[in-house]
């Protein structure tokens, strides 16, 4: 192996181990999370050398890069997640190569895709900032949106999504999306899954609840140029 694949197997070794711990301290089983290695800056061969260890669902946050990338492995068994900002207009493009998509925060994005011809899971992503211009919807939106999504066929609805501020400790955030979840789950019983925790704060998010962890740099290390 390389000395890139063995840094790559060290680091995906130690953010597993760290993941179990969380889940241990807090009781839960390894079995109910989802580790998305999220791939983006990364080349082709830095998944290909992930899948050849075991990984099996990589994020990517940017179409174009996310469509190249796919069509590349293609010939391998992964399950891709759109975890970015998706305009509209990309958003039937997106569901053709990912089966999730994490960022649903608007009725255009939910819209265009009730025009699939086959079902995709996904999550609402909910704003934990104070400002409105950020990704997601408004926590007081979020009946709304469950609402819209239940009454599109072409979407299985899995929970909620969020990124955690950086002006605020994570604890915090992660126990507001805790209580959205909750109030998402009044609408829409099933949705019981929660998308939260990046490289700096998973196992915080892992204590709240999280069941679909997005990491990026702490095992792909640092972004290739
Ligand atoms: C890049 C990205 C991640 C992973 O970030 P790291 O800090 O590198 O773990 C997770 N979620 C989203 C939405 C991202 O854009």
């Amino acid at each position: 192996m390389t000395q890139d694949a063995v840094a790559l197997e060290e680091r995906l070794r130690s953010v597993n181990q760290r993941t179990e711990a969380a889940c241990q301290e807090s009781g839960r089983t390894r079995d109910e999370v989802t580790l998305i290695v999220v791939s983006k800056f990364h080349p082709e061969a830095t998944v290909r050398a992930l899948a050849a260890l075991g990984v099996t669902d990589f994020g990517e946050n940017r179409h174009q890069e996310a469509k190249s990338k796919t069509d590349a492995t293609a010939d391998l068994d992964l399950n891709w997640h759109f975890v970015g900002q998706l305009q509209s207009n990309k958003a039937r493009q997106a569901a053709r190569y990912a089966s999730t998509i994490h960022s649903l925060d608007r009725e255009a994005v939910i819209d265009a895709l009730a025009k699939l011809e086959h079902r995709i899971d996904g999550f609402v992503q909910i704003n934990l900032t104070a400002n409105e211009g950020r990704g997601g919807v408004e926590p007081k939106d979020i009946e709304r949106i469950t609402e819209h999504v239940l009454n599109t066929p072409t979407i299985s609805l899995r929970g909620v999504m969020a990124v955690a501020p950086l002006d605020e400790a994570p604890e915090s955030a992660f126990e507001r999306l805790r209580e959205y979840s909750l109030r998402m789950q009044q609408v829409a019983p099933e949705a019981t899954a929660i998308s939260a925790g990046m490289t700096h704060d998973f196992e915080t998010a892992l204590r709240f609840g999280a069941t679909h962890l997005r990491i990026g740099s702490a095992i792909t290390g640092n972004r290739a140029e």
